[in-house]
């Protein structure tokens, strides 16, 4: 492979990531927030690592994926260059791959059955490892997403916690395409403050900056910074 060709190829993936790092800094001074109070998942879903690489030579190191088998393809390579590296699981996860996907990531976003919570606790105890939970929430309530109902986040955590010993520590949500999404950021956000939990995972390349201003934590965004995937 001709190396010098690669890197030109992806130089616009860092332009691209100052440009929404820019952005996002603009939508918390906007919206009275502190510089930084946002954290950006960069998502690098279907992108090879030689697009993911300039990215973390440009200091970036959290990062999402939403598919365990492909992230194992491309991640233990990258963290053994960069040890700090933190990876988030952004997409739905099967019970037959959560030993792999304990081992590989960093956080967990998409819990969102119990049979799941099940699963995480007993290869939580195997591992003797514990990656951060967030619970997905289906604030649309659209029946082919995945997600725990608005209705039923106080009865889930409970169960989380009282049968299975976990913890999480917020919420997720992917809003109905053709919505608003300004309504379900605000949602997820109050079921968060129900709760005292601190995390709010929300917002990626189309609304972002809603989601900053109903207060995420953190934005997951893919197209932006990577371009469209094909
Ligand atoms: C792909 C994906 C994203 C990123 O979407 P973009 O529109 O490319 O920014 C965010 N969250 C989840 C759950 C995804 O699957």
């Amino acid at each position: 492979m001709n190396m010098k060709m690669t890197v030109m190829d992806h130089g616009d993936v860092v332009d691209h990531y100052h440009e929404v790092l820019a952005e996002m800094k603009a939508a918390e001074a906007a919206a009275g927030r502190p510089a930084g109070a946002v954290r950006l998942v960069a998502v690098s879903k279907t992108h090879p690592a030689e697009r993911i690489r300039p990215v973390l030579a440009a200091g970036h190191r959290l990062f999402g994926e939403n598919r365990v088998q492909e992230a194992a393809s491309k991640f233990p390579a990258l963290r053994q260059d960069y040890p700090d590296l933190e990876l988030h699981l952004i997409g739905p996860l099967q019970t037959n791959k959560v030993r792999e996907a304990v081992a590989l990531f960093d956080v967990i976003e998409s819990l969102d059955r119990l049979k799941l919570a099940a699963a995480l606790a007993a290869e939580f105890k195997r591992q003797d490892r514990c990656p951060a939970l967030y619970v997905q929430v289906n604030t649309g309530a659209e029946p082919q997403k995945a997600g725990i109902a608005p209705s039923e986040v106080d009865a889930f955590l409970t169960a989380c916690r009282d049968d299975y010993g976990l913890a999480p520590v917020g919420l997720m949500c992917i809003p109905p395409a053709d919505d608003d999404p300004a309504p379900h950021f605000a949602l997820l956000r109050d079921l968060a403050e129900r709760h005292g939990l601190a995390v709010l995972s929300m917002g990626m390349s189309g609304d972002y900056a809603a989601a900053v201003r109903a207060g995420a934590t953190h934005v997951r965004i893919g197209t932006a910074i990577f371009g469209v995937r094909s």
